[in-house]
C-alpha cells in the first residue's frame, strides 16, 4: 500500500482525534496493512476533559529519583542525548526553585526546605498556549478533546517561533540529526529529523492504550496525573488539600501543572 504525505497527515490527524497512537499508525503504514478498523479508539484509552499534573518534589529524595522520571520519558520517546550542551534536547528536566518560580524565590513564607530542592519541569500543556498562537503551520496545536498541546513533527518547518514564545523553555530544537544520539531506539515511537522542534506530548500514545504517563509511573507518587475538570479526580483533591502554585501565572498561559509547595489548605 503506498501513501503520500497528504494521506499520511490525514491519518495522523485522525489518530489524534480518535486517540490512537501515532506509532501504531506508522507501524501499520509500514506494514502496508492500514485499514479503517485499525484506527478505532482502544477501549482502554484514558479520557479526560482536561489533563493536568500535580508535582510534589518532596517525594523525590535522591538524584536517582529524578533521573528515573527523566530516563523513563527520554528512553521511550527516543529523545537524543546530544553531547553538545548547547544542542541539548529535553522533554523533562530538573531545575532549581529559583529558576522554576523566579517571582516567588524571595518570598520568605515559602517552605524553605522546598526552596533548596530541584523541580521537575516539562511542557505545561497550557490552557492558553503561547506556542500555539505563533506557529505558522499549525504543527503545534491544542487537542480540544483533552487539552494536550501536541507537536506534529511532520508539519514543523523549524522556524522556532514556538520556542521564542514559550516562556518555560519547554521546547528543544534538533540542531543536528538526533538519530545517532539515541542510546537504544524504541521502535514503537517515531524518531525525529534535524531541523524540527520537539517537546513533551503528555504521553498521548500511552493514554491511548490505557497507560499513565511514563514520568508519573516512575515518580514514586511525586507526579500525579488526572482530569483537572473532574472534582473527584486525585489531581483535584490534591489541589484542594495542598498549597500549590503554577509557574509564571502572571503571563496568562494557564499552565496545567501544579506544584505542591506546602501541606496546608489554600489561604
Ligand atoms: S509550556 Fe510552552 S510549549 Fe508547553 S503549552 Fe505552554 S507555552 Fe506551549
Ligand atoms: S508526560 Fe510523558 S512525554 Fe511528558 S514529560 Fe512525562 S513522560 Fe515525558
Amino acid at each position: 500500500m503506498s501513501m503520500n504525505r497528504r494521506q499520511f497527515l490525514k491519518l495522523a490527524s485522525a489518530s489524534t482525534i480518535l486517540g490512537v497512537g501515532a506509532a501504531s499508525v506508522i507501524n501499520n503504514i509500514s506494514n502496508g496493512s492500514l485499514e479503517a478498523a485499525q484506527i478505532h479508539p482502544d477501549p482502554r484509552a484514558l479520557k479526560a476533559k482536561r489533563w493536568g499534573f500535580v508535582v510534589d518534589v518532596s517525594k523525590l529524595t535522591t538524584d536517582e529519583d529524578y533521573q528515573k522520571c527523566i530516563d523513563a520519558c527520554h528512553d521511550i520517546h527516543n529523545v537524543p542525548n546530544n553531547p553538545n550542551p548547547r544542542h541539548e534536547v529535553k522533554w523533562i528536566w530538573k531545575d532549581t526553585y529559583e529558576h522554576t518560580f523566579p517571582n516567588t524565590a524571595e518570598d520568605k513564607i515559602m517552605n524553605r526546605e522546598l526552596q533548596e530542592k530541584n523541580f521537575l519541569l516539562f511542557c505545561n500543556h497550557c490552557q492558553n498556549p503561547a506556542c500555539v498562537r505563533v506557529c505558522p503551520t499549525k504543527a503545534t496545536f491544542k487537542r480540544e478533546s483533552d487539552g494536550i498541546v501536541m507537536q506534529d513533527m511532520h508539519r514543523c518547518i523549524g522556524c522556532r517561533f514556538c520556542m521564542a514564545a514559550c516562556p518555560f523553555g519547554a521546547r528543544s530544537f534538533n540542531y543536528t540529526d538526533p538519530r545517532p544520539n539515541i542510546k537504544v531506539e524504541n521502535k514503537e515511537f517515531p524518531t525525529r529529523m534535524i531541523g524540527v522542534v520537539e517537546k513533551c506530548t503528555a504521553c498521548y500514545e500511552r493514554l491511548a492504550v490505557g497507560k499513565q504517563p511514563a514520568c508519573a509511573e516512575k515518580s514514586n507518587g511525586a507526579i500525579v496525573f488526572g482530569d483537572l475538570e473532574d472534582p473527584n479526580s486525585e489531581v483535584r483533591k490534591l489541589i484542594t488539600e495542598k498549597y500549590t502554585i503554577r509557574r509564571k501565572p502572571e503571563l496568562g498561559t494557564q499552565p496545567s501543572i501544579y506544584y505542591v509547595i506546602g501541606g496546608g489548605e489554600h489561604a
